[in-house]
């Protein structure tokens, strides 16, 4: 399909100059109670991947990996775009938390189901991931520390420390909604008693990722190419991948109820 075909159309009324009836303005308020059951069993997920693929198949494999009660229904709003109805509350839940999902090592972005919201205009442009926080200074590996490092890369749903916040271990693990239309970060570089530190991040569940421009996957224009960076060192690499995923050590974390309360911070300079 055409760049921004739908797009378009949603503009497109604009210039138009509308007949009498064209312009009743219908007003729509209230949802039916049928709707609304089905809207609160329902997420919106993108398979980011070029090739289209079919809701059937989509259901079967994402029943099998989510573990559910009872497979979802897939229905087709946009070009791998879905509308994914649950049979319980509860599975949509364990499939919200449990993000992020892999297709066929593809990622499956998840929005929740919005009634407002107009298929072709929905955005995909975060995805939450558990990052891992290498190199961490000992004395800093808590969870005011994720919450801050982790908050300047996106909004942080949850630092995984036990009850008291101190979160000693090889790294520190953070769930954050990562930007998905810009390169990766790496890592921050922070100072500590005047001293400057790399902190490298890893992330979890990272597939597939393109090491040239390093956005995990690519906007509707492809790939950007390294910029600047071209002919230089390579810039990313498969050092971003944790070696291994880890199981959170019970965790509380922001439903989607409470998204609005998850704590932000300012992001510092890139
Ligand atoms: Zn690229």
């Amino acid at each position: 399909m055409a760049r921004g075909g739908v797009d378009r159309l949603e503009v497109l009324w604009e210039n138009f100059r509308l007949s009498k009836e064209e312009s009743l303005d219908l007003e729509v308020n209230e949802v039916e109670d049928a709707m609304k059951d089905k809207g609160d069993r329902s997420l919106v997920g993108k398979v980011c991947l070029d090739r289209v693929i079919g809701k059937e198949i989509l259901s079967s494999m994402m029943a099998k990996i989510w573990k559910i009660s009872k497979a979802a229904v897939f229905q087709e709003v946009g070009t791998n775009i879905f509308i994914i109805t649950f049979h319980t509350i509860i599975d949509l839940e364990k499939v919200w938390e449990g993000r992020l999902w892999l297709f066929d090592n593809h990622l499956l972005a998840l929005r929740v189901f919005d009634t407002g919201a107009q298929p072709g205009a929905m955005k995909f442009e975060e995805e939450v991931f558990w990052i891992q926080l290498h190199n961490l200074p000992m004395g800093f590996m808590d969870e005011s520390r994720g919450f801050q490092i982790g908050g300047s890369v996106g909004r942080v749903w949850a630092v995984d420390v036990p009850p008291d916040g101190v979160g000693w271990g090889r790294f520190l693990r953070v769930r954050v909604e990562v930007p998905l239309r810009k390169p990766i970060a790496r890592g921050r570089l922070i100072t500590v008693n005047g001293k400057k530190v790399w902190v490298g991040f890893k992330y979890e569940k990272l597939l597939r990722m393109c090491f040239t421009c390093g956005w995990v996957v690519h906007g509707e224009d492809g790939c950007k190419g390294g910029g600047s960076m071209e002919a230089m060192e390579p810039q990313f690499g498969a050092w971003l991948r944790a070696e291994k995923n880890f199981i959170t050590r019970g965790v509380k974390q922001k439903s989607r109820w409470d998204y609005s309360t998850a704590r932000d911070y300012e992001p510092g300079p890139q």
